[in-house]
This record gives C-alpha cells, sequence and structure tokens, in this order.
C-alpha cells in the first residue's frame, strides 16, 4: 500500500529525486565524480551563506552529530537539550566518553540565551551543541540570539543541528559564527535518508587537528583532504549525491526567499486550521517550528485511530507524537516540496477522518 508521509521525517520525496538516484553509477574516484562533488559545493555554501566546504558523509545525521563531538571536544562538550534529539546528545557525548554538561529546559521551550551565558561563564566548556529546530516537540530556538552569546566565548566550538530545518529559513553560519552546521537528507531536504552534510569552520578543524580520539571515519582533516580534491573519504552513497543535486536545481529555481516564504505559509495555513478546530500549539508561544507544527491532543482523539484512518481512505500519515509525547501530541510536517494544493488536501482528509475518529473517555 502507498501512502504519502507527513510524519516530520522521513518526508515525501519527489518523482524528479527518485528518478535522479537512478542514473548510473559512476566511480568516486572518477574525474565524473569530482565534477559532481565540486558542482554542487557552490549551491550547498549559498544554503549555509558560508564560505567553508561542505563535507558530505555516508550516514545519518547521528553519525555527523557523534563525530563533531569527538572532532572538537576537549575539555568539556555542553548540551543544550529541550526535546528527544538535543536530550539524546548528552548520552552521545558520555557513550563516547566525553566529559558533558546539560543544560536543560522543558521540552518546548526554547533555550534561554541568558542561562546559556551563566553555563557558559562557568569556563568549563570548550565545546556545544544546540538543535535549532527541535523536532520532536516543533520548537525552534531563535538561533541568532543564541550565536550572539556563543560568540561571547571563543573557546566554545559550536556543533548546531538544522537536520529539520536546512533550507526552510535563513540559516546564516558564517554570520552567526556557527563552526559545525548539521543537515541530514531525509527532513527539510526532501531526499531518502543516509547523507548528512556538515560544514565545518577552519577554526573547529584546528581544534580537531588537536583531538586525538577524533576517529576515522568523521575525522575533519579527513574530509578536508579529501574535499580539497572534489572527493570524500570513503565510498559515498552516490545515488543520494545525485538526488541532491537534483534537489538544489529545484530551490535555485524555486528561489531561496520563494522557498523560505513558502515554507512560513503553509506552516501557517495548518497551524490556523488547527487552532480552528480548538488544537493548542505544544511549544512555547513565538517557538513554534517553521517546518512542521506540533499539536496538543487537547481534545483527546484516539491518534492511533485517527492515523489508521488516515492510512486507509486517505493514504497519507501524521505522527502521533514522539517518545513520551505519544498520545498527547500530534506532529505535521510541511517540510519539504509540499504547497498549497498538498496542504488544503491533506486538511481535507484530516477534517474527514478527524469527523469519523473516537475521542479517549479519559481526554
Ligand atoms: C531526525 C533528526 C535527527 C536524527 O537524524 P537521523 O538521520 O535519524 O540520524 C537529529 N536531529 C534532528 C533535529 C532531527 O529531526
Amino acid at each position: 500500500m502507498s501512502y504519502k508521509l507527513f510524519i516530520p521525517g522521513p518526508i515525501a520525496v519527489s518523482e524528479k529525486t527518485l528518478r535522479a538516484m537512478t542514473q548510473p553509477l559512476i566511480g568516486h574516484r572518477s574525474t565524473d565524480f569530482v565534477a559532481l562533488y565540486q558542482a554542487i559545493q557552490p549551491d550547498l555554501q549559498a544554503l549555509a551563506a558560508t564560505q567553508d566546504p561542505v563535507y558530505l558523509s555516508t550516514s545519518s545525521a547521528w553519525g555527523a552529530m557523534e563525530g563533531s563531538l569527538r572532532n572538537v571536544t576537549r575539555k568539556k562538550v555542553l548540551c543544550c537539550m529541550n526535546g528527544a534529539f538535543s536530550d539524546k546528545w548528552l548520552d552521545v557525548a558520555q557513550r563516547c566518553g566525553l566529559a558533558a554538561g546539560a543544560l536543560k529546559f522543558e521540552w518546548g521551550q526554547p533555550i534561554d540565551p541568558a542561562a546559556l551565558r551563566r553555563e557558559l561563564a562557568t569556563g568549563q566548556y570548550d565545546a556545544l551543541t544546540l538543535i535549532h529546530n527541535e523536532t520532536s516537540c516543533g520548537c525552534m530556538t531563535d538561533l541568532a540570539a543564541v550565536m550572539a552569546v556563543v560568540r561571547e566565548f571563543p573557546d566554545v566550538i559550536s556543533i548546531i543541528d538544522t537536520v529539520s530545518s536546512f533550507s526552510a529559513l535563513p540559516i546564516r553560519k558564517d554570520e552567526l559564527g556557527v563552526d559545525v552546521l548539521i543537515t541530514g537528507s531525509q527532513k527539510a531536504l526532501a531526499l531518502p535518508p543516509g547523507l548528512s552534510l556538515l560544514s565545518v569552520s577552519a577554526r573547529a578543524r584546528a581544534r580537531a587537528a588537536t583531538a586525538p580520539q577524533r576517529g576515522y571515519y568523521f575525522d575533519f582533516l579527513e574530509f578536508q583532504k579529501n574535499h580539497e580534491n572534489g572527493m570524500t573519504p570513503s565510498t559515498p552513497v552516490i545515488p543520494l549525491i545525485y538526488a541532491l543535486r537534483s534537489k538544489l536545481e529545484d530551490i535555485r529555481a524555486e528561489g531561496l526567499e520563494a522557498r523560505y516564504a513558502r515554507h512560513a505559509r503553509l506552516n501557517q495555513t495548518v497551524r490556523a486550521w488547527a487552532q480552528a478546530k480548538g488544537f493548542t500549539l505544544f511549544p512555547q508561544e513565538g517557538y513554534g517550528s517553521v517546518t512542521l507544527n506540533c499539536f496538543n491532543n487537547n481534545l483527546g482523539y484516539d491518534l492511533p485511530a485517527l492515523n489508521k484512518l488516515l492510512k486507509s481512505k486517505h493514504h497519507l500519515v501524521i505522527d502521533g507524537g514522539y517518545g513520551k509525547l505519544k498520545g498527547k501530541t500530534f506532529r505535521i510536517s510541511n517540510m519539504g516540496d509540499e504547497t498549497e494544493a498538498t496542504i488544503a488536501s491533506l486538511l481535507q482528509s484530516l477534517d474527514a477522518a478527524l469527523a469519523e475518529t473516537p475521542k479517549l473517555a479519559t481526554a
């Protein structure tokens, strides 16, 4: 059975992207590959507003996230936490044997710049992890405000996850002073899973050179050495790089400003629909994500029953809540290739399915 994904990742992939992946393979040390690699760099750098290289890692985002920790943490990393993915980053740091501290907020609350300043001022830290858009609870932190604080501490190398926000709104890496910017393929970029991108500053590479435990697969210096030759350290997932090239053409054709505006508009359309029904937004007012909405299930619907109806009758699925929010919230993605028409059709389906969905007695 085929159905369309409106969960916040992986998301629906266009026919054009899927077709791009079926092109014949090329050798990853061939001049054809070098041409492919070098051709996509300027578009990737423009998307991140950076002069730094954008490395291609054959891994899901967690590979690049874990690898970055090992490249830049010498003393102690501060993990900013406000949802499932950012919480997990602390656990990952500890599993890597790194000293790690937690700056914890409730899920759905943004990272508070003043609290961040107080913690960094203790002088213990030389690295920081932060998730721009906490997909698990639909909360988007004000990256400019946070980075203004991080820049006050020149020893701190920042690792910023933009997995579910990259290309959906402006993220000006160099202007903000972000050292390591990470994204994955299957969320905001609307590609299949398996590729992650990381743009790494010279500062972060210099730190990596002093980190003996940085390993091989995600070694920033290996990435850089190969990057200078238009290649990746090991055999990359070439079909996904074809898909990325195709997506970058789409983005160029639409125009960045139009792409940003489309995401903002469709996000508001979904939010207005839900609020008219009586649902409330889960994240703190003013910090809702632009690429998805996480709503409280305050009307007490049986969310598994809703999704069953959506899947069987309307051939689509939404998300019924992540981790500890399962059943308590639901999430609807508007990232990637969605349009006024696809979102209108989604909302029509939701109206029809909700009318048939039982409410839970306990609500
Ligand atoms: C999905 C997601 C991840 C994890 O990505 P994988 O590709 O599963 O490794 C990390 N951070 C955020 C914000 C995400 O949404």
